[in-house]
């Protein structure tokens, strides 16, 4: 016994019973989970999620098809489950003006956020991590004495702020609110929806994710917001306002809540990923603006990175160093791209007097990753209507 706790302190090479405590039950702190513990039978691996297995906030969430594929190599049987309720289109829709231009050629799926959870809590079940609902751990001394500790607690996470000096931390609070609901209308594709009333702008992101209802984050810039009295509305006074702003694309459908309520997007950094034995992974390290649809992809690529450090490296403080040398630069590259995206709908203001189709080019290019050339690759129909309405423009 004193040899073994001697030989981890001195070494820490994995022992025969590496004892790991995952910090939160969402897709980061699951997946790793599941892909560490499907390898190795004799890790003691405990989840403890301080919500119910049915509890969930929001909606549906999107993915692309580099996550299916990455999902498919690092565990068939989920992703199986995964892709078998998947929503697919390829078409992004942008509705200004009333009119409706769609680009093709951006593979993504739809899929209800408490489905890929509830599929990943069985997976992990049935392969034997400890999973503990309905758990909070707060407090430093109760996440002692494990040989490695992921802190995949979310956006708002407890370890990160325990830790601070350490990790190095910064959270920019976004201006834009936004708000994220649920409806019984149908939208194929990556809808773009720009509307203006005598408050100003009001902007939804909606795509379905299954077979009934879509996801419909709406945004706004604070000036809009105040303007339209949100301050003093109640939840269903907003609904209300916002199935008004929306009415023609909602198709008579209400808008529904999931205890929705207007947030304020946080883009989080941290200078350090790695305190001694602890790591951070998914948003607890890194978000990326809803826009581009990536933070629980994100969040899916650092459990797998961390998975392959350890598998790598052999022993834990290697592994961490490993994890954060190979998968800083794409976080880091996917943040920037997100960042002028994010900007971007912040300042859509600017942009209302375009027309449907110079709009929906300049959406379609705004983070920097899609240059004319590989949309018309993408879409050649979408770029011709681009051109034929810039010559008859000038
Ligand atoms: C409006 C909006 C729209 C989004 N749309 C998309 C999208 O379209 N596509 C996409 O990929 N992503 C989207 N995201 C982002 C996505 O939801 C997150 O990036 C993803 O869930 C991150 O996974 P995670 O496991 O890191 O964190 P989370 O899913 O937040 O999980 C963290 C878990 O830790 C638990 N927890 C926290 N503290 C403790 C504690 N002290 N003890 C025990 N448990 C704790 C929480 O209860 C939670 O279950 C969206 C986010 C927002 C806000």
């Amino acid at each position: 016994m004193v040899l073994a706790i001697l030989c981890r302190t001195l070494d820490h090479r994995y022992s025969l019973h590496m004892r790991i405590l995952v910090l939160g039950g969402g897709p980061a702190g699951l997946y790793f989970s599941l892909l560490a513990k499907k390898k190795h039978k004799d890790w003691d691996i405990r989840v403890v999620e301080r919500n119910a297995p049915d509890a969930t906030f929001g909606w549906g969430v999107v993915f692309n098809d580099k996550t299916q594929n990455y999902l498919k190599d690092n565990d068939e049987p989920s992703w199986r489950d995964i892709t078998a309720t998947f929503q697919m289109w390829d078409n992004v829709d942008v509705i200004h003006k009333g009119r409706k231009i769609s680009i093709r050629g951006n593979r993504f799926a739809g899929i209800r956020r408490l489905a890929i959870l509830q599929i990943l809590q069985k997976h992990c079940l049935d392969a034997g991590v400890d999973v503990r609902f309905q758990t909070e751990l707060s407090q430093p001394a109760q996440w002692a004495g494990f040989d490695l500790v992921v802190a995949a607690d979310g956006v708002n996470s407890t370890v990160r702020r325990t830790y601070a000096s350490e990790f190095g931390p910064t959270i920019d609070v976004r201006p834009n609110k936004y708000v994220w609901y649920g409806a019984n209308t149908l939208f194929h594709g990556l809808t773009l929806i720009f509307r203006e009333n005598e408050d100003g702008l009001w902007i939804a992101h909606a795509y379905k994710f299954d077979a009934a209802t879509s996801t419909f984050i709406v945004e706004t810039d604070p000036e809009t917001w105040k303007k339209a009295g949100m301050e003093k509305r109640d939840e269903a006074e907003t609904r209300k306002y916002l199935q008004a702003v929306f009415a023609d694309d909602l198709r008579g459908a209400a808008l529904m809540s999931n205890k929705s309520a207007w947030l304020s997007f946080s883009v989080v950094k941290n200078r350090r990923w790695v305190h001694g034995n602890t790591v951070l992974i998914g948003d607890a390290l890194h978000t990326a603006h809803f826009s581009i649809g990536s933070g629980t992809r994100l969040a899916f690529e650092d459990s797998i990175a961390l998975f392959e450090a350890l598998e790598q490296t052999g022993n834990v403080p290697a592994a961490l160093a490993e994890f954060e040398r190979a998968r800083r630069p794409k976080v880091e590259d996917l943040q920037a791209a997100a960042q002028e995206s994010m900007v971007w709908f912040e300042t859509a203001k600017k942009d209302m007097h375009l027309a449907p189709e110079e709009l929906a080019y300049v959406l379609m290019t705004r983070s920097g990753k899609i240059d004319h050339e590989n949309l018309r690759k993408r879409d050649p129909e979408f770029v011709a209507l681009f051109e034929n309405w810039q010559r008859h423009k000038e």
